[in-house]
């Protein structure tokens, strides 16, 4: 897949043409870089089905950038990012990555004090020099030192939507290889933690392990081999602009359900299970459960956990937070599943700034088996995403009105993903949303006002009849933006006892709730929605990734609003 390679040469382009003032330009590779990295389905797939037309069906991609991917797909290369790499210092890029900053403030801090590294700005900052200079104030060095930190632990850490199809592409690829029992993934992507620091993969090996080590150490992407031996391999993979490693263990067939429960942590949960097995007279390692030097359980992890004494627990609950506990009593929640799911209401379409139909997108979900489709494009105040006005909104009533009468064997609900002005109000007016089937509430601005105040903005938007779903309640991206301030707790009480739900965002960049949050909603009483956010259909897979939110914070089917089926739901929404 070479989605996220093209993605990083779209921004570092974007950032370039930045430095030298170019106008426009730089917002559109930004924007196709994004799209492209969150593409699901490779981009070569993409260029095989149509060529450049097909991939100016991906949102922000025109036909300039069509043609350079195409390059980059045929020759390995972008010959004008080429070009316009060799007129910036390398650390400077890293620099205008920055959150808070960004490029322009970048360029003057080169020129004025010559930053040209992270480094010499983290110097800078801490010496007081970056406040002296017109423009920036203290709070702005505050604001750089915070963000470089957030840049360091973010280089740790990589998105569960980047790190989950890396370890399967692996795991696939290492399958086919000769003498291959069994592989599985381990560690935190099987617990499908939101970001991953590395992937751990174990294997089952008939004969040597010769082969797929050597297979291992030579996948795509390889750019450092740390370790190579015959029990345990370790590699650095670049994918676009990520670096992850990866590590790659054999396991004897009796110990490998041990060592699996073992590389699958946390850490916390391990150690708890350990003492429990001391106090049970047994011993428990990577190797097995022991009673003396006899093996009791290993083979497999479910007789791990059955020999301590619990049932099995859900890797996605294994964090030590009461769920061993609940395993011993058989009280562990039944997660809910994605197969629960029985519709998405967070979609845009290409009236805003999705890039299918109305009529696509409701194919696209009928194929996948869904009940309902919500669309629930842009409001007007989003001019950048195309945000519909009075008379487009009207529209779109009339045209999926007439979509309803083509596409059978799926009910299309029409909703709206309308903005909460920073005054609480809502983007249109009662006589627009009583109109539709529901309304989803957005704050997409002033992310910086003080706690009370975005309590009290939200709040207000919340007393609205209308409003059913709160949208990525806290607005963070991951390794982008940090959550604005609100007081949760007051709007769980809130939603909880209005009937709103609040929204699961299951876009890869966002999972907002977050698990911890989604934990609170639950216990709160508070009812969530898993929506994926889709700008495009290949987008509803991400339904993957706010399932496992919703099982890490201890989700059943009954807390979860589009597992209901049509008609209980429309029923809700009255
Ligand atoms: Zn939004
Ligand atoms: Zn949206």
């Amino acid at each position: 897949m070479k989605n996220l390679e093209i993605a990083a040469i779209f921004y570092a382009m974007a950032d370039i043409l930045e430095l030298q003032n170019v106008q426009w330009k730089p917002i559109a590779y930004r924007k196709a870089a994004r799209s492209i990295e969150t593409l699901s389905e490779p981009i070569e797939e993409v260029y095989k089905r149509g060529g450049i037309n097909a991939l100016m069906e991906i949102p922000g991609i025109g036909e300039a950038i069509a043609k350079k991917t195409e390059e980059y797909l045929l020759t390995g290369r972008v010959a004008e990012y080429e070009r316009l790499k060799k007129k910036i210092p390398k650390g400077l890029r890293e620099i205008m990555e920055l959150q808070g900053l960004g490029p322009k403030k970048a360029i003057r801090l080169y020129k004025e004090l010559k930053i040209d590294s992270i480094d010499a700005l983290e110097k800078a900052a801490r010496e007081g020099k970056i406040a002296k200079l017109e423009g920036f104030k203290e709070k702005s060095e505050k604001n750089i030192l915070k963000s470089i930190e957030m840049i360091k632990k973010g280089k740790e850490r990589i998105m569960l939507g980047v790190a989950l199809p890396i370890a399967r592409e692996i795991v696939q690829e290492l399958k086919n290889v000769k003498g291959v029992k069994r592989i599985e993934i381990a560690g935190s992507v099987r617990r499908m933690v939101e970001t991953i620091g590395d992937i751990d993969i174990l294997a089952e090996i008939e004969g040597h392990s010769k082969e797929v080590m050597d297979r291992f150490v030579a996948l795509q992407g390889v750019t450092n081999i740390l370790a190579k031996g015959e029990k345990k391999s370790m590699v650095m993979i670049r994918k676009g602009k990520y670096d992850i490693q990866v590590d790659l263990r054999i396991i004897e067939s009796n110990s490998f359900g041990a060592a699996l429960q073992y590389f699958t942590g946390n850490k916390e949960h391990n150690i708890e299970l350990r003492k429990l097995a001391i106090a049970k007279g047994m011993k428990l390692n990577e190797y097995g459960l022991f009673k003396g030097d006899k093996q009791i359980a290993g083979k497999e992890e479910r007789e791990v956990y059955s020999k301590l004494g619990m049932e099995w627990i859900p890797p996605e609950l294994r964090e030590n937070k009461g769920e061993i506990q609940a395993a011993m009593i058989n009280k562990l929640p039944e997660l809910v599943e994605l197969s629960q799911i029985k519709g998405d209401l967070h979609v845009h379409t290409d009236w805003s700034e999705g890039t299918a139909s109305i009529e696509e997108m409701a194919n696209a979900a009928k194929k996948i088996g869904y009940e309902y489709i919500g669309i629930s494009d842009h409001s007007k105040s989003e001019r950048i995403a195309n945000g519909l006005d009075e008379k487009r909104i009207e529209q779109q009533i009339e045209a999926i009105n007439e979509i309803r009468r083509k596409v059978k064997g799926i009910k299309i609900l029409h909703g709206s993903e309308v903005s909460i002005l920073p005054d609480g109000s809502l983007d249109y007016g009662d006589d627009i949303l009583k109109r539709l089937d529901y309304v989803i509430a957005a704050v997409h601005s002033r992310f910086k006002s003080s706690k009370e105040e975005m309590t009290k903005r939200i709040t207000k938007a919340l007393e609205n009849k209308y409003v059913k779903i709160l949208a990525h309640p806290t607005g963070r991206l991951i390794n982008e933006r940090m959550p604005y301030e609100v007081d949760l707790d007051r709007i769980f009480e809130i939603c909880r006892d209005r009937r709103i739900a609040m929204e699961i965002n299951s876009f890869p960049l966002r999972l907002d709730l977050n698990d911890v949050y989604v934990r609170k909603a639950r216990d709160y009483g508070t009812m969530l929605c898993i929506n994926t956010d889709s700008h495009a259909i290949d987008h509803l897979g991400y339904m993957e990734y706010g399932i496992a939110v919703a099982r890490r914070g201890w989700c059943e089917r009954k807390n979860i609003l589009n597992c209901m089926g049509h008609e209980d739901l429309m029923k809700w929404l009255e």
